[in-house]
């Protein structure tokens, strides 16, 4: 999700992560997204263990990240799971964001098989309809062909997607029910009450990160979609709680934390439910947190 406050100061290196969090004995998935080129990655992997992540899966926007997604994975073998896609708006710089294309798509191909047993799950996909974005007709269709393609992979490799929409919701939850799919994650997600329901019926889940407590809309959502069908993320280094700040992965027990508020429940009882749904849409994490309780302390070897 590329967020106009947050475009300006991204480059291709920042890549999105989701990851299964335990706090007061709980688990819980978010989603988020982090600097893979700033100094300071070991800090903020320091910081999230601090916090009691478990798991953090890590999802790709364009091709030339895939191996860095998967080299990221092997240094931190106990708290990063990889998650491999192309987004649907491409380039680097709020100058030259645009609208993906089949040949996009292409050097990515092989990746996919390659690591096909390395990886949870097959995102950051979708569809971005916004007009800057895609701007015609033909870039909105060229969107779904990239977008339908990548479900496929994900249905040949039995893997759940982790999708992007704006300004599309309708169009993208149309599209995962076309092609049957049956695991997946709205991250983000804007559309309206309705839509979400039928993403509901569809058995997908959706996910809010902390900059939901900004948006009377979000609260919408989130009193409307059963908690059955809530993940949390903090897509950071977007979409925090202050906008002019770098979004962490510690910042996840905001979204918990406001989620439980507009819900009227308890955070425990947010956290408890959220890490089920995470543990049930990407069951391959569950190697992830058996590596970090067989070890009993974390690992980490530096590049
Ligand atoms: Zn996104």
């Amino acid at each position: 999700m590329r967020d106009p406050f947050v475009s300006a100061s991204h480059d291709i290196s920042q890549i999105n992560i989701l990851r299964l969090i335990k706090i007061r004995d709980l688990k819980i998935g978010i989603l988020l997204r982090f600097f893979w080129g700033h100094t300071d990655i070991e800090d903020v992997i320091k910081s999230t263990k601090e916090a009691g992540v478990k798991t953090l899966i890590s999802v790709t926007e364009v091709a030339s990240e895939f191996e860095r997604v998967i080299q990221l994975s092997k240094i931190y073998p106990d708290l990063v799971a990889p998650c491999l896609g192309i987004h649907p708006v491409q380039g680097c710089g709020s100058q030259n964001h645009r609208s993906v294309t089949l040949q996009d798509l292409e050097p990515a191909l092989p990746l996919f098989q390659k690591y096909r047993e390395d990886i949870v799950a097959i995102g950051e996909i979708g569809l971005d309809f916004t007009p800057w974005y895609a701007t015609s007709a033909e870039q909105r269709e060229e969107q779904q062909r990239v977008f339908k393609k990548q479900l496929e992979i994900s249905k040949e490799l039995d893997l759940p997607v982790n999708v992007h929409s704006r300004s599309a919701a309708k169009a993208t939850i149309a599209v995962l029910k076309e092609q049957g799919i049956g695991c997946a994650l709205l991250h983000n997600f804007a559309g309206r009450c309705s839509v979400a329901m039928e993403g509901v019926q569809a058995g997908y889940y959706f996910s809010f990160p902390p900059a939901v407590c900004r948006s009377e809309q979000r609260a919408k959502l989130i009193k409307r979609i059963p908690l059955e069908n809530i993940c949390l993320e903090t897509d950071s280094p977007a979409l925090g709680p202050d906008k002019h700040v770098r979004n962490e992965p510690k910042n996840i027990t905001l979204s918990c934390e406001y989620i439980a508020q507009v819900k009227g429940i308890t955070p425990e009882r947010v956290l408890e439910v959220t890490t089920q749904n995470a543990l049930r849409l990407f069951p391959k994490i569950k190697k992830i947190i058996n590596k970090c309780s067989s070890n009993g302390i974390t690992t980490v070897i530096t590049p």
